[in-house]
């Protein structure tokens, strides 16, 4: 948990250090605030990608609540593996960057392994 936070300070120290180049335009600084709520497309390209046939049968999507077929693609979740399909995944992490079942929250840690201090 200490480093999570660690990387979130360093995140916040690189993110100043950045506007402080655009100081002259507060509104790009709100735009970066928006956007840190939840992952970046290249994050999400990183979640492992699986299919249908690798979930219990039967199981439901829980953003749409619809049942996940097996030839369906699908998104895990690092840290608790539940799954969805991808393009629903995509759009609720892209807000959020919580499980929408569990609520673990996907933080940079998932994205690097190599647990580097700044
Ligand atoms: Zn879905
Ligand atoms: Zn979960």
């Amino acid at each position: 948990m200490t480093s999570v936070i660690l990387i979130y300070v360093c995140l916040l120290c690189y993110d100043a250090a950045n506007t402080n180049n655009a100081s002259g335009n507060p509104e790009l600084r709100s735009v970066k605030r928006v956007q840190k709520n939840g992952l970046s497309a290249a994050e999400l390209e990183k979640l492992p990608k699986v299919t249908g046939e690798d979930l219990l049968p039967g199981s439901d999507c829980a953003v749409c609540l619809d049942e996940i077929g097996s030839e369906q693609p699908v998104k895990l979740i690092p840290g608790c593996n539940h799954g969805f399909h991808a393009e629903c995944i995509d759009i609720w992490l892209s807000k959020n960057s919580a499980c929408p079942i569990c609520r673990v929250v996907i933080g940079p840690d998932f994205f690097d392994p190599t647990e580097n201090q700044c």
